[in-house]
């Protein structure tokens, strides 16, 4: 079984420790960096299979990092840590393109639940087999395979995240899925009762870039007080 590789962008160095040794020991690979600069060479150079990402850092902030590494194309899934409270990073965070994220403290068991989640959420997306990755709903075509969505032959941009949301909708058009359910599915947080606002923020990014008019959206509907639902037609 190959090894997968995480990236540990921390400035604080007794908290770098802890998360390498409690990686390792479930038999991750590390990589560490103690700035942000740093920090973005070694995603780009390594290509790690996940990103833990502080965001109080030297030089470049882990705000700068995430937007920078999706700027160049690459949907590497990033973690979040976050200080307790800072509800205005998380959602900032989570629309420069991070996946998830943590708050400090954390405790190393969710912390490790996390990262084995988002891993194996892409690892899900690339096995999936070719043959049924096309959706096709005129204007709209959803390609799993290719990663991609286009609206009007121009492709959408979608985040990983964005794309898998579209595709567990549109896979599924027509039913009802609670934001508990969505982050259970398209997360993979397997009985998750945290915050579910990241879905909320997932949901609103993806239909400025797929919605004609964001604010009476024809494809992503809310179903009130009951959760999202993809309209074919
Ligand atoms: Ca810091």
């Amino acid at each position: 079984m190959d090894r997968k590789k995480v990236l540990i962008v921390e400035d604080e160095k007794n908290i770098v420790d802890i998360l390498r040794f409690n990686l390792q020991k479930e038999g991750y690979e590390t990589l560490e960096a103690y700035d942000g600069t740093t920090g973005l060479t070694l995603a780009l150079e390594e290509n790690p299979d996940l990103i833990l990402l502080d965001l109080m850092l030297p030089g470049m902030n882990g705000f700068e990092v995430c937007k920078t590494l999706r700027d160049k194309g690459r949907s590497t899934p990033v973690l979040i840590i976050t200080a307790r409270e800072a509800e205005k990073d998380k959602i900032l965070g989570l629309d420069l393109g991070a996946d998830d994220y943590i708050t400090k403290p954390f405790s190393i068991r969710e912390l490790l639940a996390r990262v084995k989640a988002n891993i194996r959420r892409v690892a899900m997306v690339q096995a999936e087999p070719p043959a049924e990755n096309r959706l096709d709903f005129g204007r709209l075509v959803i390609d799993k395979g290719a990663g991609f969505a286009a609206k009007d032959g121009e492709n959408l941009e979608l985040t990983q995240r964005e794309l898998e949301l579209l595709t567990y909708l549109a896979s599924n058009a027509g039913k009802v899925f609670s934001r508990q359910e969505l982050m259970e599915r398209v997360w993979n947080y397997e009985g998750y009762v945290g915050d579910v606002r990241g879905v909320d923020v997932a949901v609103r990014r993806l239909r400025e870039k797929l919605e004609d008019n964001p604010a009476q959206p024809r494809y992503i509907i809310t179903r009130r007080g009951a959760g999202y639902y993809f309209q074919k037609d």
